[in-house]
């Protein structure tokens, strides 16, 4: 898929990023320890904590800091992974689950007191999460889903009745489950934060740098760009979506899906009385619908995806339709800014962290990445300076390849997908 369609220019975040400087490209013959592809949240995390522990640095991006998915994603901190906890005990037992049920978690604390610690400027809202119930069966489901939290070490989520889903959301639905420590932020910007930081820090930061081949080296690996050679001796591939096939192994285990988002004009109130709490709201459809307010006093909604490598021509129009569903008073309202993206997905809807001799990678984070991949870089940078537990507890529940190799995972997938997203509507 490729990337047509998907102008970081029209988004909200692009119309309201901090001042950042732009990095040269990589020029010439370069070497260094660590060479990272990718300049999103995964890529810039892992550079941050090497180029701090004294590892020499560089970092690739074909475009600008934050053109993937970390500068346009929906905002949402939303705490663990895309499996509920209940899932996590039943699969993985309550010692191995709740360990990785409580890393997943970290992933919040991490990003916070990075924030706190470089000065981040990235409307950092700490005020939670609410995944909203869309038939009356799922407060059984998010109550069972609570108990489980509470086993595997986290015991503050609370199931909200209809009523009270109802003062918390402005919107139609059935109750809620709200997890205090979720939120939202200004992705783009907390991108662009991650970037100042890590180059303050020593990392050596290249814009308009595609990495177009990787080759390993009998001393690490060599990556060639358009106009420059990096020699290192050990890669990490962050590219995430975007990737493409530079180590078809790793890149076969990820599915990009498109997403859209949109953000209404400046709502009279700033939101207060559509979400009260400010908090990150999402509904718990197979297509998620996902929203909340913006630092600006705007509706930030997604909601739509797409299996076809075309963006719709209207973008606006695409997303409108689920935006007035959750919000009926908000028919007919401005739509200023509307974007897409693309979200990688595995098979199991569990992140991929891993490593084949010198070429490590981190991605797949099934559309719950904001948050976790500043963990997954950190963890991957952690295990490349020595053992660390939190890598490895990712790496033994590493998704498989999607079946059908490159030419047929994508129409099979589509097909599952498809089937899903007709159940939502009917069911
Ligand atoms: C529309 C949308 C909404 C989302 N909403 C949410 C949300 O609300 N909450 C949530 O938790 N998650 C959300 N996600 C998921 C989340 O944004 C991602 O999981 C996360 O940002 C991935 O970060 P990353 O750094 O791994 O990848 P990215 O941010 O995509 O960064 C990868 C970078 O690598 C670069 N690159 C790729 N290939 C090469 C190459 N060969 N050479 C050089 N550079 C290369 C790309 O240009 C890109 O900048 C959303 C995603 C999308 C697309």
């Amino acid at each position: 898929m490729g990337n047509d369609g998907l102008a970081m220019a029209a988004s909200w975040y692009a119309a309201t990023a901090n001042a950042a400087p732009a990095w040269p490209a990589l020029a010439g013959d370069a070497a260094c320890d660590v060479a990272i592809i990718g300049g999103g949240a995964t890529g810039l995390a892992a550079a941050l904590h090497l180029a701090e522990r004294g590892v020499a640095v560089a970092l690739l991006e074909a475009g600008r800091i934050g053109w993937g998915a970390s500068g346009r994603n929906g905002g949402q901190i939303i705490p663990g992974l895309r499996w509920g906890a209940h899932v996590i005990e039943a699969r993985l037992g309550r010692e191995r689950g709740g360990a990785l049920y409580r890393l997943a978690r970290s992933a919040v604390p991490l990003v916070a007191g990075l924030v706190a610690r470089h000065g981040i400027d990235c409307d950092l809202a700490l005020t939670g999460h609410l995944t909203t119930a869309q038939r009356p069966a799922d407060l059984a489901d998010f109550a069972a889903e609570a108990e489980a939290a509470a086993r595997l070490g986290h015991d503050g989520l609370a199931v909200l009745d209809a009523a009270a889903m109802r003062a918390a959301v402005a919107s139609p639905g059935h109750g809620g489950l709200l997890d205090p420590d979720g939120g939202h932020f200004h992705t783009l910007n907390y991108t662009l934060g991650l970037a100042r930081a890590a180059a303050s820090a020593g990392a050596r930061l290249h814009e308009g740098s595609p990495a177009l081949s990787l080759s390993r080296r009998s001393d690490g690996v060599l990556i060639t760009t358009p106009a420059g050679r990096l020699r290192a001796a050990n890669a990490l591939l962050a590219g995430d979506a975007l990737i493409g096939p530079l180590l078809p192994s790793a890149h076969a285990r990820i599915m990009p899906v498109a997403n859209y988002v949109v953000a209404t004009e400046p709502l009279p109130d700033g939101g207060a009385s559509l979400i009260p709490g400010n908090q990150a709201v999402s509904d718990n459809r197979f297509v998620v619908n996902y929203f909340r307010r913006t630092g600006d006093g705007r509706l930030l909604f997604g909601g739509g995806e797409r299996y076809s490598p075309h963006p719709p021509a209207d973008m606006a129009g695409f997303v409108r339709p689920y935006l007035e569903r959750a919000f009926p008073m908000l028919a007919g309202m401005a739509i200023t800014h509307a974007w897409g993206g693309l979200v990688s997905i595995t098979r199991t809807r569990l992140p991929d962290l891993g490593r084949d001799g010198p070429i490590w990678w981190a991605h797949g984070y099934s559309g719950q990445g904001a948050v976790l991949s500043t963990l997954g870089g950190t963890l991957v940078a952690e295990a490349m300076l020595g053992p660390s537990a939190g890598f490895d507890l990712f790496a033994s529940v590493a998704p498989p390849a999607f079946p059908g190799g490159q030419l047929l995972r994508a129409p099979l997938h589509v097909a599952g997908m498809l089937w899903y997203a007709m159940r939502d509507r009917v069911g």
